[in-house]
């Protein structure tokens, strides 16, 4: 088994989407391990995104992320880190393909309605970042 940290991103939870994409991971296989919703701040953003922060977009993605609330989920399956950014497909959902959730529930590059951990060092950081080891069990 193997853990990573997913979001419901804010454009998602205001869509009312959270149901639907908990469905959809459910039905892939995926185990909640730990869910809360949660309304990052500006500064939480800019540390959760922190290897991000010489990027152009870096700004606009921490302001879209502290726009609303988003829902946080450690996720278990075996592969989970590859298998969930698989069904979430690429990062624009123009480029995604049919069936997965950025295709699906995303609307740009930037409202595209999932996170996931791209790496197992990320996946540790990214889920201590959100869930004390008591949560996670
Ligand atoms: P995430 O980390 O959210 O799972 P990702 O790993 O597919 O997405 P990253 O390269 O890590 O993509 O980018 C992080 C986020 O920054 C993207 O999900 C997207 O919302 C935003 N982003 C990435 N590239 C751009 C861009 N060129 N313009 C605007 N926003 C972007
Ligand atoms: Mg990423």
């Amino acid at each position: 088994m193997e853990r990573t940290l997913a979001i419901i991103k804010p454009d998602a939870v205001a869509a009312r989407s959270t149901g639907s994409i908990l469905q959809r991971a459910e039905a892939a296989g995926f185990s909640i391990v730990a869910m809360r919703l949660v309304w990052l701040s500006k500064t939480d953003a800019e540390g959760f995104y922190a290897v991000h922060r010489e990027r152009p977009f870096f700004s606009d993605l921490t302001t879209f992320m502290s726009s609303g609330p988003s829902v946080v989920l450690a996720l278990a399956a075996p592969d989970a880190i590859k298998r969930w950014r698989a069904l979430m497909g690429a990062t624009d959902p123009a480029q995604a393909e049919e069936g997965c959730l950025r295709r699906e529930f995303g609307r740009s590059i930037e409202n595209n309605a999932t996170h996931g951990s791209d790496g197992s060092e990320t996946a540790a950081f990214e889920l201590n970042y959100f869930f004390r080891g008591l949560e996670l069990g």
